[in-house]
């Protein structure tokens, strides 16, 4: 179990998007290192459930598990309100959009905008007062390497990946003197149902352009999150690539 040294009380980390992916990957690596959870998903709330068991079961730590679209300012801003502390925020929901930009629709541009990056500042914003009350807190958000060198056809999505890195070197600059770190990792291509409509001829080829040779797994990306999670207060404002060399 992860304690607190001085008080002894338990850890407790929010991970937006585990019902899949990178999300359920780190729900499984956080709840290995003790922390109670708070886990929420947009829409396959079983799957959340069934993960939320099984972590119970095999590692004794208490979850709660909520759905809803992050895209809803109130849903962001209830998300929380309950909790008695947070230790770690995780920022990890997103989705992507493929296409020319000038066939992207305001609703779409939207869609991407608010689930990718407003929901950063929202969860931000109600997760603040709850560290500050400890002097003690760790952001973490899963931003892209698209966020800094851009892709074609990706050009929201990119977009939004470039704000999420600037909130966090400046918000990290804004809670430092309160012991609160704000990093990213910016991961390459991992294997998860993001990349489901690439055909296996387009897999192969981006695979090529990657120096690792493969992609990264959701499990890979997880345990850099627990150890930037253990990491001083110190390690604070930095997008760090997580991409096999790719970029
Ligand atoms: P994924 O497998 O598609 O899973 C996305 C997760 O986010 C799901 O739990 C989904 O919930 C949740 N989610 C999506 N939209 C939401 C919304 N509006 N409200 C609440 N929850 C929402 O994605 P992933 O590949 O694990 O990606 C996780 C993060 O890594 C994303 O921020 C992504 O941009 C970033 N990333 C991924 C890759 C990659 O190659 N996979 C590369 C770079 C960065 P439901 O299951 O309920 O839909």
């Amino acid at each position: 179990m992860i304690a607190n040294m001085e008080t002894d009380i338990r850890q407790i980390a929010l991970i937006s998007g585990a019902s899949r992916g990178i999300g359920r990957a780190i729900a499984g690596q956080l709840a290995a290192d003790g922390y109670d959870l708070r886990l929420c998903c947009r829409q396959n709330i079983d799957l959340l459930k069934q993960t939320a068991l099984a972590l119970q079961a095999q590692y004794a730590v208490n979850i709660t598990v909520c759905c809803g679209d992050l895209a809803d300012p109130s849903f962001c801003t209830g998300l929380m309100k309950d909790l008695p502390r947070l230790d770690l925020l995780i920022n990890n929901a997103g989705i992507s959009h493929i296409g020319l930009l000038q066939d992207m629709s305001d609703r779409e541009w939207h869609g991407i905008l608010d689930t990718n990056l407003s929901s950063v500042f929202l969860l931000c914003r109600a997760a603040i007062p709850l560290m500050l009350r400890e002097h003690h807190g760790r952001i973490i958000n899963i931003s892209s390497v698209w966020g800094s060198v851009g892709a074609s056809m990706e050009a929201a999505y990119s977009a939004a990946k470039g704000g999420v890195d600037a909130m966090t070197k400046a918000l990290a600059k804004e809670l430092a003197p309160s012991n609160i770190a704000v990093n990213a990792i910016a991961p390459g291509f991992i294997d998860t149902e993001m990349n489901a409509h690439l055909s296996a001829e387009e897999k192969e080829m981006l695979l090529a352009e990657i120096p690792a040779g493969r992609a990264g797994t959701p499990a890979e990306v997880a345990s850099f999150v627990s150890l930037l999670a253990k990491a001083p207060s110190y390690l604070t404002g930095q997008i760090i690539r997580f991409d096999g060399g790719w970029c």
